[in-house]
């Protein structure tokens, strides 16, 4: 175990450093880890972002994105860089699980391991944690991280300010979702002031589509989408060979969700999509419904009450079967 204060010694002194985040590294993975990794270049660390996967293009354009390792392009350099370090920080995931097999090798690494993060149920590979569940983003932690635990504020310079505002902003989607507290408008007034340029950060992430990108959404909203009023739910799901005919790219499919729950009476939205190896599960909520405990009583995932997602082995029509008969337990928290 570390303390905030044999932890703030140790990052005094140059150090090598991993940082890491879950697997398909979305807005708020990668907003933390580019984040942190900006803070601590500025003080003479040896660190690397290293991702367990690829991530999409509207993401990679970050400060810091160029130096960014992907485990599955680089797996020898990746296994050197973790056995190597010092310390690990392990950002916007608690299991290593999401890590795919980066999850062996950093759970063997003598490294001290850094958690922080803002998802339920913890695991217990961790030396020092900042984590706190009521916080919209991982990249909001690492702010209160830098600023309030190192006292670094003149170090949040315009890379981590950009890199951090890009993480709350999509993880809050848009400072939208109900964790979107005064104290996270006042870090993000914080982060402008220091040089986030929030419209070029909205354009960059949500102005980026492809051509095939926006037919492949007309698609899924005009062929895939089926609601079940008497559960106010909707399923958009897409077949493997519906992503092969629309060409679809890593990120492609995100966000497709939210125009499922953006129907007036629609509390619970799920997309299901048949990936090479698995069928993957994205649920959104509204207000109270909770999304994670269905992902993890049922589709060995898990995530925030409002998102959350998690993976069946069956084929795509069993993913979505179950799915439908998972509803009558849930009918009256969804017609309330
Ligand atoms: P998405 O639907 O965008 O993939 O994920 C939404 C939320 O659920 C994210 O916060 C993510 O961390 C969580 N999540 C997605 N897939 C899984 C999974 O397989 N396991 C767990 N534990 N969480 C997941
Ligand atoms: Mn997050």
């Amino acid at each position: 175990m570390l303390d905030l204060a044999a932890l703030t010694h140790l990052l005094e002194q140059p150090q090598k450093i991993v940082i890491t985040t879950h697997h398909k590294p979305d807005g708020d993975a990668m907003g933390s880890s580019l984040g942190l990794y900006n803070y601590l270049i500025q003080q003479g660390h040896h660190a690397k972002v290293i991702t367990p996967t690829d991530y999409p293009d509207f993401l990679s354009w970050m400060p810091g994105n160029e130096e960014v390792i992907i485990y599955t392009e680089q797996p020898e350099l990746s296994a050197t860089l973790i056995a190597e370090a010092h310390l690990i920080f392990c950002l916007d995931f608690n299991a290593l699980s999401r890590i795919n097999e980066m999850g062996e090798l950093v759970g063997q690494s003598s490294a001290y391991k850094i958690m922080i993060d803002h998802h339920l149920e913890p695991e217990d590979f961790d030396d020092y944690r900042h984590w706190n569940i009521n916080a919209c983003a991982a990249a909001q932690l690492v702010y209160d991280f830098i600023v309030n635990q190192l006292h670094h504020p003149e170090l949040v310079n315009k890379d981590v300010a950009t890199c951090l505002y890009t993480g709350i902003m999509t993880d809050s989607a848009s400072f939208r979702l109900p964790n979107t507290s005064s104290t996270v408008h006042r870090i993000v007034a914080d982060l402008i002031d220091a040089g986030a340029v929030n419209w070029r950060i909205h354009e960059l992430v949500y102005n980026s589509a492809s051509e095939s990108r926006l037919r492949f959404l007309g698609h899924c909203l005009a062929n895939c989408l089926e609601v079940l009023p008497e559960y106010n739910t909707a399923i958009i799901s897409v077949s493997k060979e519906d992503l092969e005919k629309f060409d679809v790219n890593t990120g492609d499919t995100e966000g497709i969700v939210n125009y499922a729950l953006s129907m007036a009476s629609i509390r619970l939205a799920a997309f299901i999509v048949e990936r090479r190896d698995k069928v993957k599960l994205s649920l959104r909520s509204k207000g109270e419904f909770p999304a994670n405990e269905i992902c993890k009583k049922y589709f060995n995932g898990g995530g925030h009450r409002n998102a959350a997602g998690g993976y069946s082995n069956g084929n795509l029509e069993q993913a979505v079967n179950q799915f439908k008969l998972i509803l009558p337990e849930y009918k009256k928290l969804l017609i309330q």
